[in-house]
């Protein structure tokens, strides 16, 4: 406590609370969908919350928490939803949502501040008629560092691949936690060493990111009789170079009727195709709707759906919260799959599970290959009978990650080298950032061939 007290002189005017209602709202992100993490990380805060503004402020923080030795865990708009932002071992938290603004708009790129929100970054982009390539469905109170620390994908990923494909983040400048802190600019596939590394080896201060155009998008909802037919269309419409598109969100019958605003849409029995696509490519999409059997019955400008929100909240991490409004005991799982034949891939897992474990999918790009990445929702008993159901969909070729614990080796999505572990040292000396985030085992299990 007396490191706490000297700590909290020697930042000078840099905001900060201790008041614990506040320390404990922002100890917390969106992890309690997880029943297993709600547990776990029940109880888990920080001292103290502070709050920089500029470079200078954060380099006071860093300074003054490696004199002490205090754990620093950064925390942008704190929706991650494994854990990734609340801190294990207490100490300082970094509110990083004052640290926020938009640097410049240049040659079809955007770079921004470090907490600068996705939905703020894309208002000033659209004057020039573009927009960030991808975006996670948390668009409205993410941050563009959070996303590049803790995400993957979302928005855009069924055109440009996720977050980690080469060329969708172009540079980043991140901070050392030492003695006298040190900013490096990180390009090319430098940048992987840092994206979804959780904070856990140095403070992003800035990003650079590639923008597309921004087309005045149609939110399209395409109901089919069944659930394979819908991934067939699902999966040429990625196919389709010349339609616009921004999202592909498969959900099995009984999801619709499990998402209350979509329940009046969708036809009981059968399955949906949620679209983003541009306005231009309408009539494109009506044809191929046609031709796959599929109905439209839904198709209105962005953000007008009688559904009362964007449709892309209805999509990746949203569709588990939607679902759980129903039924709180549903939870999933995080599952890849791709391949030359996705439906049969998918037919292959799909077999083991009933119609009270209906499946989500996002169809988008891997390293080139149309993918699939999403799980069955089920009813959550215990960690043995989700482990079953993981093995089950791995036995079947599914990539699966462990989105229900908060290391980053043990999620099991980025693959951790040695040149990660080099980097980290020379990054984090003290081992003070996100401390018990990433563990030091060494490597054993392949990367997720496609994130989600
Ligand atoms: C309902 C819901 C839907 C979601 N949908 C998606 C989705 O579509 N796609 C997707 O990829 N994710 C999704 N997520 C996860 C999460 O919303 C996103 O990854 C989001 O981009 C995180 O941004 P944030 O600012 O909230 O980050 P935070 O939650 O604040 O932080 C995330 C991680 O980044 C680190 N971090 C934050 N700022 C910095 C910084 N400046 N320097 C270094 N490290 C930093 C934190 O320590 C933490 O480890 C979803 C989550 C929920 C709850």
């Amino acid at each position: 406590m007396q490191a706490l007290a000297h700590f909290v002189r020697e930042i000078g005017g840099v905001p900060y609370t201790d008041d614990p209602l506040s320390v404990r709202k922002k100890s917390r992100d969106q992890s309690f969908v997880s029943p297993i993490l709600r547990r776990e990380l029940a109880g888990r805060v920080a001292d103290i919350v502070v709050s920089p503004r500029d470079k200078a402020e954060l380099f006071a923080v860093i300074e003054a928490a490696v004199r002490h030795r205090l754990p620093l865990t950064v925390r942008g708009g704190g929706t991650a939803n494994y854990g990734q932002s609340v801190p294990l071992q207490g100490g300082i938290l970094i509110d990083m949502l004052s640290f926020a603004g938009v640097l410049s708009i240049e040659e079809g790129a955007v770079r921004a501040l470090a907490g600068t929100r996705m939905l703020d970054i894309d208002m000033h982009t659209r004057r020039q008629g573009m927009e960030l390539r991808v975006h996670p469905s948390t668009t409205a109170t993410a941050t563009i560092a959070g996303f590049v620390a803790g995400g993957q994908g979302g928005m855009g990923s069924c055109t440009w691949g996720m977050l980690r494909e080469r060329g969708n983040i172009i540079a980043l400048e991140v901070v050392s936690i030492e003695d006298e802190p040190r900013t490096i600019e990180l390009r090319g596939s430098e940048i992987q060493l840092v994206q979804h590394a959780y904070g856990t080896n140095g403070i992003i201060t800035e990003v650079e990111m590639p923008l597309a155009a921004a087309w005045p998008w149609r939110e399209t909802i395409v109901a089919f009789t069944d659930f394979p037919q819908t991934i067939r269309f699902g999966v040429q419409l990625a196919k389709e170079v010349g339609i616009v598109k921004k999202l592909i969100s498969l959900i099995e019958w009984r999801i619709p009727k499990l998402m209350e605003p979509l329940a009046p849409l969708v036809p009981s029995g059968h399955s949906a195709a949620n679209l983003l696509i541009a306005s231009a490519s309408r009539e494109a999409v009506q044809e191929l709707a046609a031709d796959f059997g599929g109905t439209i019955v839904s198709d209105c400008r962005e953000g007008e759906g009688p559904y009362g929100r964007p449709l892309y909240e209805f999509a990746f991490g949203h569709g588990q919260l939607h679902i759980q409004k129903s039924e709180p005991r549903y939870t999933c799982l995080q599952g890849a799959l791709r391949g030359d034949d996705l439906v049969a891939a998918f037919a292959r897992v799909h077999r083991h599970f009933g119609p009270s474990m209906p499946f989500k999918l996002e169809i988008v790009r891997g390293e080139g290959e149309v993918a699939g990445t999403g799980s069955p929702f089920f009813l959550y008993q215990d960690e043995a009978h989700m482990a079953r159901l993981a093995a089950t969909m791995e036995s079947e070729g599914m990539h699966v990650a462990n989105t229900h614990t908060t290391g980053v080796r043990e999620v099991g999505i980025k693959r951790l080298g040695e040149r990660d572990e080099a980097f980290r040292r020379i990054m984090d000396p003290h081992d003070l950032l996100n401390p018990g985030k990433r563990s030091a085992a060494p490597e054993t299990a392949e990367p997720a061939a496609v994130q989600h």
